[in-house]
Parts: C-alpha cells; sequence; structure tokens
C-alpha cells in the first residue's frame, strides 16, 4: 500500500485552526495502532497542546439502547449551538470493536446536529479492545478541544466496563433512563448509579409526563442511598424529553452547576488531574499485562504450569510466582 507521509506540523496547525478534513486525519491517526503513527500521534498530542482544556465541558452519557440517546444529544446539541457552543459528540461502543460496525455516534442517527458547521460527530473507533477505544478517545478529546469544540458530548451503553471507562474520562456523567418505580427499580444496575452525577427520567412527555415525575421522585430517594455522604454533591434526578425538547435548559444547567460546585471546592481541575494520572497508570497494566502474554518464557511455560494447577500437583500461589520468574528472566 502507498504510505502518504504524514506532516505533523500541518496536521496540528489544521487542528489548532480547526479545519474539519484536517482533524479528521488527525483522529484517524490516534486511533491508528501503527507503532509509527503511534509515535507521530503522541508528538501532534503535544503539538496541539492544551489550551482548549481549560473552558471545555466533557459530558458523559449512558444508557440502554432505545431510551433515547441520539434523539437527546441531537436536541441537545442544537440547544447548545444556539447558545453559541460549539459541539463534538463521540462514541464508546466495545462491541463494535467485536462487530466492526458502530451504532453509537452513526451521523444518521442525528439529522440535524450533523449537518451543522458547529458540530463534529465521530463513531466509536472500530478496532482494538476497550482499553483501546477508550485511549483512542481520551486523545481525540485532546483533539477536539484544540479545534475549538468546547463541548465534548462522550456516548456510550451499559456493555460491562464501558461505563466506568466513560465516567473516568469525563467531568460529569449522565444516566438517562425510563420511568420506573418499585420493582422496576431493582433492573437498574447499582454500578451506574453509582457513577452518575446526574440521571434523566427521559420521555417525560405526553401520557407518559406525570409517571416519570413519580419515577423520578422514587429514584431521587434510591440515590439519597446510594451517595449518602456526598457532601459536595448530591446527584440530582430529572426529567426531560429529548423529543419535544422540554428539560434540555435544565440539564445543561445542572451539567454547569454541578462543574461551577466542583471548581467552587477546587475539585474540578484536581478531577481532571486525576483523571490523567489513573489513566497513565491504566495503560501502565494495559501493557504490562500485553508484554506478559507475549512473553517467550511465560508462553513456553504457561500450557504446564497451567495443567500442574488443573491437576492440583501445583497451587496458584507457586503457579503465579513461576510465571513471574519466567516474565522477570
Ligand atoms: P437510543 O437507542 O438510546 O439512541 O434511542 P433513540 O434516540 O434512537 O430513540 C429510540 C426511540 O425512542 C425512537 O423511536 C425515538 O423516536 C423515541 N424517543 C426518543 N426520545 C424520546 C422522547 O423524549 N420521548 C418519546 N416519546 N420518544 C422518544
Amino acid at each position: 500500500a502507498k504510505r502518504r507521509t504524514i506532516d505533523v506540523d500541518q496536521l496540528a496547525d489544521d487542528v489548532r485552526h480547526g479545519k474539519r478534513p484536517g482533524l479528521a486525519r488527525a483522529i484517524t491517526l490516534v486511533e491508528s495502532t501503527r507503532a509509527d503513527h503511534r509515535d507521530l500521534a503522541q508528538q501532534l498530542l503535544l503539538k496541539v497542546g492544551s489550551e482548549g482544556a481549560a473552558k471545555s465541558n466533557r459530558v458523559g452519557i449512558t444508557g440502554v439502547p432505545g431510551v433515547g440517546k441520539s434523539t437527546f444529544i441531537d436536541g441537545l446539541g442544537m440547544y447548545l449551538l444556539g447558545l453559541g457552543h460549539r459541539v463534538a459528540v463521540l462514541a464508546v461502543d466495545p462491541s463494535s470493536t467485536r462487530t466492526g460496525g458502530s451504532i453509537l455516534g452513526d451521523k444518521t442517527r442525528m439529522a440535524r446536529l450533523s449537518v451543522e458547521r458547529d458540530a463534529f460527530i465521530r463513531p466509536s473507533p472500530t478496532a482494538g479492545t476497550l482499553g483501546g477505544v477508550a485511549k483512542a478517545t481520551r486523545e481525540t478529546i485532546v483533539l477536539l478541544e484544540a479545534a475549538g469544540y468546547d463541548v465534548v458530548l462522550v456516548e456510550t451503553v451499559g456493555v460491562g466496563q464501558s461505563e466506568v471507562t466513560v465516567a473516568n474520562m469525563v467531568d460529569v456523567f449522565c444516566f438517562l433512563t425510563l420511568a420506573r418505580t418499585g420493582d422496576q427499580l431493582q433492573g437498574i444496575k447499582k454500578g451506574v448509579l453509582e457513577l452518575a452525577d446526574l440521571v434523566a427520567v427521559n420521555k417525560a412527555d405526553g401520557r407518559h409526563e406525570l409517571e416519570a415525575k413519580a419515577a423520578a421522585r422514587e429514584l431521587q430517594g434510591a440515590m439519597r442511598l446510594i451517595h449518602p455522604r456526598d457532601s459536595l454533591w448530591r446527584p440530582p434526578v430529572l426529567t426531560m424529553s429529548g423529543l419535544n425538547g422540554t428539560g434540555l435548559d435544565t440539564f445543561w444547567d445542572t451539567v454547569l452547576k454541578h462543574r461551577g460546585v466542583l471548581t467552587e471546592a477546587g475539585e474540578f481541575a484536581e478531577k481532571r488531574r486525576r483523571q490523567q494520572v489513573d489513566w497513565t497508570w491504566t495503560m501502565v497494566h494495559d501493557q504490562l499485562l500485553r508484554r506478559l502474554a507475549e512473553s517467550p518464557g511465560v508462553k513456553s511455560l504457561r500450557a504446564e504450569v497451567e495443567s500442574q494447577v488443573r491437576d492440583g500437583s501445583l497451587t496458584p500461589a507457586l503457579a503465579a510466582e513461576q510465571i513471574l520468574r519466567a516474565f522477570d528472566a
């Protein structure tokens, strides 16, 4: 294949000037898993700088398929454009790495936003592990902020670790749900409520409006049990309709209020710094595990050690020691 040389300076310039084709190419570069691309991508990230980061809002959005995420993001995005923001939408879709197709972040799902000049929609990377997708997404956020997008919406679905992954890369993590009361509440994973800074009962319109409000009150009670000691921020439960646009303003006001409260306490910038350090270690862990799996010493001993553990002639603890010794060697 013909390899085009990549001019990192030019690319950084294009990104900083918000040129779409350059930005798209820059994102493709950070998504690439090729070794030479990885180096260039890191150079690029250093070159574009982090000036845009200070005023950006990174918002995570999760909810089961059908809850109305794309309708909501389309509506919220249009509302934010109206306020003068520039809006980017990213997706973290772990299933796309298996199927090669991305449902989340598909432009056709956000019909109005996708044709707007000040909006940028990028589907989930379709190659690599969740760790790989997360890395690309984090680095894409840096590029988007450098390009002047001051609102970055990161969408995901509640599959496995993807919610934790997204919660760890955004300022505020929002959980969209539908009107559920009593026993149905049990169907909501406690894990996601622990991660959520904001819960919104969506599709609160038409004949479902009252039902949604009742469900929100009940959910608020459940949230109090899950976040009993959170003195800084009590995650509120809102109602809204992404379809007819009611509650989008309150949703956004709440995002800003959350930012204000954290900033006031010195926690906003600290949260981002902490995320950077945590992320560093996540990558160290991931890469160590990969090297371990690829280590010739470990590979040659693996089958034998596993079979000894299976038949009980070796304890798991001793087996672990042998594997690590083979890795060190
Ligand atoms: P996603 O899978 O979470 O992205 O959900 P979609 O945005 O694709 O919405 C799923 C279905 O719910 C579609 O038929 C939408 O028209 C409908 N829908 C989305 N938001 C609302 C809403 O606020 N109210 C009502 N009544 N329907 C909605």
